[in-house]
């Protein structure tokens, strides 16, 4: 077991690992000239990361004269991780492969609940879907998200408004009640390590993802690596002036985002504009669906705002891309519309349009993003997550 705490041997499986997620169907050689270690060592973490069943080989292909190769894949569907998406009131858990892909999930409705009392109730739940849906695969461990000021490196959720949490101490509260380990972060930063691993990121690695749902965030990630600021408070966007709207917000200004742009801020517009059959934004929903003139035009004002702020990242970070991700994004016919106004906003108009797109996954999006955290430890981290199980 010590030589398993190796850091250099611990980097070395990580590298051997990743390049072949990002780059499937590589044979041992491919991998070695790659990460520049030798094809000998290549080839035997190969075969333990196989034995642990993150990697496994696929048919040989015939090279010429030399012997065959073996094309490497990441072994996506052995083995499960965990995501858990913390929400103000309701909570989302899946369960995925590698690949990101869920294979079952939950939502457990918590409102008015304590954050103790939200973990029992979610770490129920939890326990149900691994007993329902593992059927004899590991799940290697837990990402948790959650809305508002995370510490990651503490695992405390520091302040959640919109859930009314503040310092709470999740990983120490979680740690051996879900399957381990249990890596805490925001929702946005989750989001943006989907993007990397999954999305948009894995062509261009210089994004900002801005998230919009009942919270607001923005992440930059720069060549690859997510920044969460010199105090993990980077990406508040929250209070952006975007609007010179009547609606006061809680910091005591006007025409702040928050405003006019989390779903709760929709429902609210809607509401002013004398519409009292909204009372939530699954009423949103179902009357955009079914033609509601004035509920659409609600939507379109409030992407407006969300393609102002998104044209401010623009001038100021000038990133490869902007990822909206969330509820606009649940929209792809509205991008039209969004980059319309970037064009009109931003300093480098129609270039900088071009480069704002929505995120490409939105149904229980928040849980998965969660997932792909720990997806990314495993990466990171293979051996130390390997460990319990003994390989
Ligand atoms: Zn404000």
């Amino acid at each position: 077991m010590a030589r398993k705490s190796d850091p250099i041997r611990e980097r070395n499986f990580a590298s051997v690992l990743r390049e072949v997620f990002s780059n499937p169907g590589q044979s041992r050689k491919d991998v070695a000239d790659a990460v520049g270690i030798s094809a000998a060592s290549v080839t035997s973490i190969a075969l333990k990361l196989v034995e642990a069943k993150l990697l496994r080989e696929a048919s040989p292909v015939a090279a010429g004269q030399g012997r065959p190769r073996v094309p490497l894949h990441v072994d996506s569907t052995s083995h499960l991780v965990m995501g858990i998406h913390l929400g103000p009131r309701v909570t989302g858990v899946v369960l995925t492969g590698l690949d990101g892909i869920a294979h079952a999930s939950a939502l457990v409705p918590h409102s008015g609940f304590s954050a103790e009392q939200t973990f029992d109730v979610v770490v129920a739940e939890a326990t149900k879907l691994v007993e329902e849906h593992a059927v004899g695969r590991h799940v290697l461990g837990t990402g948790v998200a959650t809305g508002g000021i995370v510490d990651r490196e503490r695992g405390i959720i520091v302040e959640n408004s919109g859930a009314g949490w503040f310092d709470v101490h999740a990983v120490a509260q979680l740690a051996g009640r879900l399957p381990g380990p249990v890596v805490l972060d925001n929702n946005a930063r989750a989001a943006a390590q989907h993007e990397l691993l999954f999305g948009h990121g894995a062509q261009q690695p210089d994004f900002v993802l801005m998230v919009n749902t009942s919270d607001l965030g923005a992440v930059l990630v720069s060549d690859g690596v997510i920044r969460a600021g010199h105090s993990q408070h980077a990406g508040k966007i929250a209070h952006l002036r975007v609007s010179d709207g009547q609606f006061r917000c809680d910091c005591g200004r006007q025409g702040c985002l928050q405003t006019v742009a989390t779903d709760e801020a929709t429902v609210r517009c809607a509401q002013v504009a004398g519409r009292q059959d909204v009372r939530s934004y699954a009423d949103i929903d179902r009357l955009y669906d079914a033609g509601d003139e004035q509920i659409r035009a609600i939507v379109a004002e409030r992407d407006g705002y969300v393609a102002r702020a998104a044209a401010v990242l623009m001038d100021l970070l000038d990133p490869g891309l902007v990822v909206i991700a969330g509820t606009p994004a649940e929209r792809p016919e509205t991008l039209a519309h969004v980059r319309r106004v970037v064009a009109a906003r931003a300093g480098q108009g129609e270039l900088a349009a071009q480069r704002v797109v929505y995120s490409s996954d939105h149904e229980l999006s928040l849980s998965i993003f969660a997932a792909s955290i720990m997806v990314n430890e495993v990466l990171e981290r293979p051996l130390s997550v390997l460990e319990p199980l003994s390989y």
